[in-house]
């Protein structure tokens, strides 16, 4: 049977685990595209609308009662976005996806419609700064108790449920630890509860993990990470099934936040190229950790390809790459030293984020808890001495090389 671009519409089944990067690039190209489109362009027209228009009144009616799917308000949803959502669901081998303005509109736009006042969620501990912070100050004034439990104790996350209990979360790889977590069991917790769960996999992306497949109700990714993958735009999803996405969505269009018409391209455009710069991303990483590895200077990397690493085991079972951040710390270098090294960066460039083309570099305890006390900084795992590194799609050689001399600095 020959198979065409416009089968790749949309994939609503699940994703094999087995053969995982089946098609994979395929779908980013043409996944949720239409085969034909307006003045017979190869690419989908940016629409620079904030409102539709309606022929007449019964065109309303009509549009309403049997729920068209076509523009009526840019806060519901522009043209160009329901391109990028269908393609996202085909990768990540969802019914549906809901495309947020950032990361962090994702997660927020999830926990405000699923949870009420009094609900528990339990999370694994090691986590999004942010995703913490919104949790524990901001839901907790609306009476939203959130427990943390020890990564990958699924024990205690299991014992920490209670009938309150609405949802466990977690991601994986957590940042920047890079700690696994076994979709499988997390999943299952969750069946046997009756608690809905979600995977953050900004870190893995549907290339190397897919949570859905392995029983996970909803993963979320900051696509300003690798999904869009040029560090030049911001933006959220979220994927599941249909019925879950529902009331997620109607919140979505109160909270308005959507991405402009250029921003829905911009991600469109780095999609095209997912599958190949995921590939680098992989490799560059694994060359990376294992030279810093076998380097007098470093004290321990963490990079789940590594069978050093405490979770190459369930890394090995669930993931078909481990990504481009490798975490280090260097050895006996105080913070001050620790900086030096960053400094020196030629290649990689100092600054937050990942999963963008170019490599970055950024030592954790300065970019993201340089206002926490040091107990605080003890509890979430930062080192003075520690260094993150985003490996962008540049050759492995002269990241090695960058490092090389970086690690020369006193
Ligand atoms: C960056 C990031 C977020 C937040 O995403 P934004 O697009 O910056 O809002 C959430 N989770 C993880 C794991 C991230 O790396």
């Amino acid at each position: 049977m020959s198979v065409t671009p416009s089968d790749f519409k949309q994939q609503t089944t699940p994703r094999d685990p087995e053969t995982p990067h089946a098609s994979v690039s395929t779908t980013s190209v043409h996944g949720g595209e239409a085969r034909q489109k307006p003045s017979h362009a190869i690419t989908d027209s940016v629409v620079l609308a904030s409102t539709f228009t309606f022929e007449n009144t019964q065109a309303i009616i009509s549009f309403i009662e049997n729920e068209e799917d076509r523009g009526e308000y840019g806060r519901y949803g522009v043209p160009g976005e329901r391109v990028v959502e269908r393609k996202l669901a085909a990768l990540e081998g969802a019914e549906e996806a809901i495309l947020y303005s950032s990361g962090m509109a994702a997660f927020v736009g999830v926990l405000n419609s699923v949870l009420s006042q009094s609900d528990e969620i339990i999370f694994f501990d090691e986590c999004y700064h942010r995703s913490r912070e919104y949790c524990r100050k901001h839901l907790a004034r609306f009476g939203v108790k959130t427990i943390d439990v020890k990564t990958g104790d699924y024990d205690a996350m299991e014992a920490a449920i209670t009938p309150k209990t609405k949802l466990l979360v977690s991601e994986s790889p957590t940042n920047p630890h890079l700690s696994i977590v076994d979709l499988d069991r997390f999943a299952e917790i969750g069946k046997q509860h009756g608690v809905l769960t979600i995977i953050d996999a900004t870190l893995a992306t549907p290339f190397n993990i897919q949570p859905i497949a392995h029983g996970v109700d909803l993963v979320m990714h900051s696509a300003t990470k690798y999904l869009g993958g040029h560090n030049d735009l911001l933006a959220g999803v979220v994927l599941g099934r249909k019925e879950i996405l529902d009331p997620i969505r109607t919140l979505r269009g109160i909270m308005g936040a959507v991405n402009s018409p250029h921003n829905c391209y911009l991600l469109q455009r780095g999609l095209k190229t997912f599958g190949l710069r995921m590939k680098q991303h992989n490799e560059n990483g694994m060359r990376v950790a294992e030279y810093l590895e076998n380097h007098p200077r470093v004290e321990k990397v963490y990079y789940p390809g590594l069978e050093s690493h405490a979770y190459h085991g369930v890394a090995k079972e669930t993931m078909q790459g481990y990504g481009g951040l490798v975490t280090f710390l260097v050895k006996d270098a105080d913070w001050q030293q620790t900086a030096r090294i960053v400094d020196a960066a030629k290649v990689a460039r100092i600054a937050p984020s990942l999963g963008g083309v170019e490599t970055l570099i950024e030592q954790p305890l300065v970019m993201s808890y340089f206002q926490c006390t040091p107990e605080e900084r003890a509890e979430f795992g930062i080192n003075d001495n520690m260094i993150r590194l985003a490996c962008g799609i540049e050759d492995a050689d002269d990241l090695i090389a960058d490092l090389q001399q970086c690690l020369e600095v006193k």
